[in-house]
């Protein structure tokens, strides 16, 4: 009989705690904060593309540019007429220029 009621017991025992496992289970379930997928962090959108055009200065200049208005070239050249595009940087024509920091040109790849 005793060893019974031990069995019992035990029983009892190891059903409530399986029940109250389920249920840390279940709570920790709901209380999972529902979190949004983070968005994929994308390059920065600087809005550069092959078909951008840069501005250059054709007396000799050592830059190219964004702003055909740019600060950085004499103003007697301003604004830039001569252009090309982003996707010619790497040109023969146009390795020799470097981008310029002022208008923030695009760097050549
Ligand atoms: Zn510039």
């Amino acid at each position: 009989m005793k060893a019974l009621t031990i069995i019992l017991i035990i029983l009892i025992l190891n059903i409530c705690n399986i029940s109250a496992v389920q249920k840390d289970i279940k709570e920790m379930k709901e209380t999972e904060p529902r979190q949004t997928e983070p968005a994929p962090t994308a390059e920065p959108d600087t809005g550069i593309t092959g078909d951008t055009k840069l501005y250059f200065c054709p007396d000799g200049g050592t830059q190219y540019h964004l702003d055909p208005d740019c600060q950085a070239v004499n103003e007697q050249f301003r604004p830039m007429q001569e252009t090309f595009t982003a996707a010619e940087l790497n040109d023969e024509k146009y390795i020799q220029m470097d981008a310029c920091p002022v208008c923030g040109a695009p760097e050549r790849k």
